[in-house]
């Protein structure tokens, strides 16, 4: 636990945590009156609820018999739906031609596709595990010039793969969009690169300790590469996320000390007590993406040992994110993770894997993950309630971000 609280710690030392410039915008002022309000995955129902934002933050919650609203302030609806902090999605890919290009696209196209990829859903934060340091750094920079709307980027720019390991699946993009391979060739150069990326202002670090070669062939990073790559991140306070496949993958990432498990590992068949307990003291946190493993089903890789993963690693108290691989699936529709997730844990464990868990992984608690006086104000407005129906989840009525409006159904 202690490393994980001085990274923390530390990404808000150096800025990750701290509020972007952008975030504070005088005129953004209004009430959301009405609503179902959960303030945070623990908080009781606030009903007939009342947020004030000023400049883009919240600066007031209450309910509308205690709370006024300030004379002249723009009034939103929210009557007969339920307001939460904006959501995280910790598993996504900008790996779309035009957003590996950003400087070359039509903004209002790159913004409409962050809207159907991301904003849509009610995503607020995304962490891109895997695109070009180059292209994300850019598209996250234009986003904060306000070139055009989008939630706020996290990325880990360019992956780590082992030696000769390219994964199957991602060689077609990499020939397809002349990127050359984030191959490891030597341990000393990828360091190099590792430096050179966090110089760039990448947020994380992304190893495939598990490489997909073919159907049965599996490459595992060697752990002493591994151990190199980690220590350096954790020097530039950098999280670290590992594409586990297997459980070599799954063991060499956890006993060389990675951070966030990319991807559940089902093919490693369920997790007993003793997987999970060393999840959990090497205070690793799973980003299980569920609907990945039903939209590309294999006889190998069941759902349901997806969910037992799930559900063993949220029962013993393990830190969940929520993330569905979009950009790399063209599904960008997550309510199939919502279903499945229900399988696993109850919607306030959801809420917390939507938002304060990520918030408070990734260093940005003082600023987001909850509707808080203070925090920035990205928040999603749901038609429906998603303690009745976690499908509430995927039906966004309205997204804002630092009190901006990303999204609006009607
Ligand atoms: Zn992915």
């Amino acid at each position: 636990m202690k490393r994980l609280a001085l990274v923390a710690a530390c990404l808000a030392a150096f800025g990750v945590g701290k509020p972007a410039a952008a975030d504070d915008l005088p005129g953004r002022d209004f009430a959301i009156v009405g609503a179902r309000v959960y303030a945070d995955p623990a908080a009781a129902a606030l009903d007939d609820g009342l947020v004030i934002v000023r400049n883009g933050r919240i600066s007031a919650v209450g309910t509308s018999e205690k709370l006024a609203i300030p004379p002249g302030m723009k009034v939103i609806s929210g009557k007969g739906r339920t307001l939460v902090a904006g959501f995280w999605n910790s598993h996504v890919h900008l790996m779309t031609h035009d957003l590996l290009h950003p400087e070359a696209a039509d903004p209002l196209k790159l913004e409409a596709g962050l809207r159907d990829m991301f904003t849509r859903w009610g995503f607020t934060t995304v962490f891109d595990l895997t695109s070009t340091t180059a292209s994300a750094v850019t598209l996250r920079q234009m986003i904060a010039k306000r070139a055009l709307l989008g939630p706020q980027i996290l990325t880990v720019g360019d992956p780590f793969f082992p030696k000769d390991g390219m994964p199957i699946y991602a060689r077609p993009i990499y020939e397809a969009e002349h990127i050359a391979s984030p191959e490891i060739r030597t341990t000393s150069e990828a360091v190099t690169r590792l430096d050179r990326q966090a110089q760039a202002g990448v947020n994380g670090v992304k190893l495939f300790t598990g490489a997909i070669l073919g159907a049965e062939d599996v490459m595992v990073m060697p752990a002493d590469q591994i151990g190199a790559l980690v220590a350096e991140a954790h020097r530039h306070h950098l999280p670290v996320f590992a594409h586990p496949t297997n459980r070599e993958g799954m063991a060499a990432a956890v006993e060389n000390g990675v951070d966030v498990l990319a991807h559940a590992t089902p093919i490693a068949g369920d997790w007993d007590a003793a997987q999970v307990r060393k999840l959990i003291d090497a205070d690793v946190a799973l980003v299980p993406t569920m609907m990945l493993f039903e939209v590309y089903p294999a006889e190998s890789t069941p759902v349901s040992t997806v969910v037992q993963q799930v559900r063993a690693l949220s029962a013993a108290g393990g830190d969940v994110l929520f993330g569905t691989d979009a950009g790399f699936m063209d599904v960008f529709d997550p309510s199939a993770e919502y279903r499945l997730m229900a399988q696993a844990m109850d919607w306030r464990h959801v809420l917390a894997a939507l938002t304060l868990t990520p918030a408070r992984r990734f260093g940005q608690s003082g600023e987001r993950g909850r509707i808080e006086p203070g925090l920035a104000a990205d928040m999603v407005l749901l038609d429906g309630d998603p303690a009745a129906d976690l499908a509430a989840f995927a039906k966004v009525a309205m997204t804002f971000r630092a009190g901006e409006v990303l999204y609006r159904k009607d």
